[in-house]
């Protein structure tokens, strides 16, 4: 089975979303005034994140890792992510989130994911400002980080796309390029993408297990 897994982080792995906590925590300012932006698609991720962050006037290392080690993941995914390793299918992780909080929510969970495995935004303090590093160069679509063109490289090889998400930035990737989708239910992707024919809802990885088995992988691919 040529078949590679791709997965969103926050909401997805995690139950709420590491990226929303951080701001809401560090900063009074209205930041959800962008995510409306990005909703009714008058912006882009990218600039919705500069703009975002930007509003954090000074935080710390420390200050940040004292809310990052309050997120918690699904407990299934622990499971999933052993049948994966045990299957030896391709998993990619595609996040608009920061390899420093996505790297340290894995080790509080003891979980060992391969470095490259990770496909995502970084930041950096300078002076006690968040500054952005964006993985991928700007594209058509404005993407934080884009998944699409993550994707595409998989697809591009010949390789069937299993897209796992829940959010905004899973929308186009999944709908252009997933040969199936399984989206969490009752989110913006299940939503968007409610009667195509690839979707399937899940709850949570427990759920997703039952769905795709082995048996029902060879099947369909
Ligand atoms: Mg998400
Ligand atoms: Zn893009």
């Amino acid at each position: 089975m040529n078949i590679v897994i791709c997965c969103d982080f926050d909401g997805t792995i995690t139950l709420t979303d590491t990226g929303k906590i951080l701001l809401s925590k560090l900063t009074d300012k209205d930041w959800q005034y962008f995510d409306d932006l990005v909703i009714k698609g008058t912006m882009g991720t990218r600039e919705a994140l500069v703009n975002q962050w930007g509003m954090i006037e000074k935080t710390t290392i420390e200050e940040i890792n004292r809310i990052v080690d309050e997120i918690e993941i699904d407990p299934s995914f622990i499971k999933f992510y052993d049948w994966i390793k045990e299957n030896e299918i391709k998993f990619v992780i595609l996040s608009d989130g920061f390899k420093t909080y996505i790297n340290r929510i894995f080790q509080n969970h003891k979980i060992q994911i391969a470095e490259d495995g990770i496909k995502s935004n970084d930041m950096e303090l300078i002076e006690g400002k968040i500054k952005l590093k964006f993985l991928t160069p700007e594209c058509e679509h404005d993407c934080a980080n884009c998944k699409y063109s993550h994707v595409k490289q998989f697809k591009d090889k010949g390789s069937k796309i299993i897209y796992i998400g829940d959010g905004l930035s899973d929308i186009f990737p999944a709908r252009e390029l997933a040969d199936l989708i399984l989206a969490k239910e009752n989110e913006d992707l299940a939503k968007e993408l409610e009667n195509d024919s690839r979707l399937i809802k899940f709850k949570n990885f427990t759920d997703l297990m039952e769905i795709i088995t082995i048996e029902f992988l060879l099947k369909r691919f």
